[in-house]
């Protein structure tokens, strides 16, 4: 469903990117780890075009990303992102920041987009709070709608990048526990995480990324036997 190959990016006379390589299959998990600056969250914006590439392909949902004809909205229809800060929008309800996008995107009806709401919040826990509004929710009940939000948009791959780091311990269970059962689901997903047990449970692919290279990838397993000093460090001090 999403494939990258050799992949180059650069901030100015950055190289943040530097032959990325790596593939998604359809329904699986993958988890990209490594240090930061390593250029995880670069990687995962490229997939959804929020950055452009200096070289290489990505390919994503048959539609080539690279493209100068890319047709961005049919992608962005396909590739759901979440990130660490939720942008709710602050002044709409919660029912309201889900219909928003699918009515107006999408021409769903807004009596149709209401129900979608409804069901996508029962999918996070949350559908006590359709009238509430962002800021009386929790850290993690903000991030779960902002998850439900996207979730609305019905797309085929969910990013997320770094979704509970800005949560206390006990919210980040709850969100994690939202994104366990989109997985179990069969969702095509791909997250930065630094929540390695986490990763270890879910992740049918870990990919660790260190100075702009996939420096090994392989399933979960390479998380306890890892096979380069590079990785047995990074999961040994966990930073
Ligand atoms: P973290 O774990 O801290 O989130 P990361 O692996 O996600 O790190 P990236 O955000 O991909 O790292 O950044 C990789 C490098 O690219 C960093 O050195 C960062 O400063 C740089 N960088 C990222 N975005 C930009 C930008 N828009 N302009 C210039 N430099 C950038
Ligand atoms: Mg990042």
């Amino acid at each position: 469903v999403v494939a990258m190959r050799q992949v180059h990016k650069s901030f100015g006379p950055l190289k943040v990117l530097d032959g990325v390589s790596f593939e998604v299959a359809r329904g699986e998990v993958t988890v990209l780890i490594g240090r930061s600056g390593s250029g995880k969250s670069t990687a995962l914006r490229c997939i959804d075009r929020f950055e452009s590439i200096d070289g290489g392909e990505i390919e994503v949902c048959g539609r080539r990303v690279d493209d100068a004809g890319l047709d961005l909205r049919a992608l962005r229809l396909d590739v759901g992102i979440v990130f660490q800060s939720y942008n709710l929008f602050p002044h709409l309800t919660i029912e309201e920041n889900i219909t928003l996008a699918p009515h107006a995107v999408k021409g769903v009806p807004k009596a149709e987009a209401r129900a979608l709401a409804a069901k996508v919040l029962a999918q996070v826990g949350l559908e006590e709070k359709l009238h509430a509004y962002p800021e009386q929710l929790s850290g993690g009940q903000q991030q779960r709608a902002a998850i439900a939000r996207s979730l609305a948009m019905q797309p085929k791959v969910m990013l997320f990048d770094e979704v509970t780091s800005a949560l206390d311990p006990e919210l980040t269970g709850e969100v994690l526990k939202v994104i366990e059962a989109l997985a179990a689901d069969g969702m095509t997903m791909v997250m930065v995480t630094h929540e390695m047990g986490f990763a270890r449970g879910i992740a049918d692919q870990v990919v660790f990324m260190h100075k702009g290279k996939v420096h090994e990838a392989g399933p979960a397993d390479i998380l306890s036997l890892p096979s380069t000093p590079e990785l047995a460090q990074f999961v040994g001090t966990g930073l």
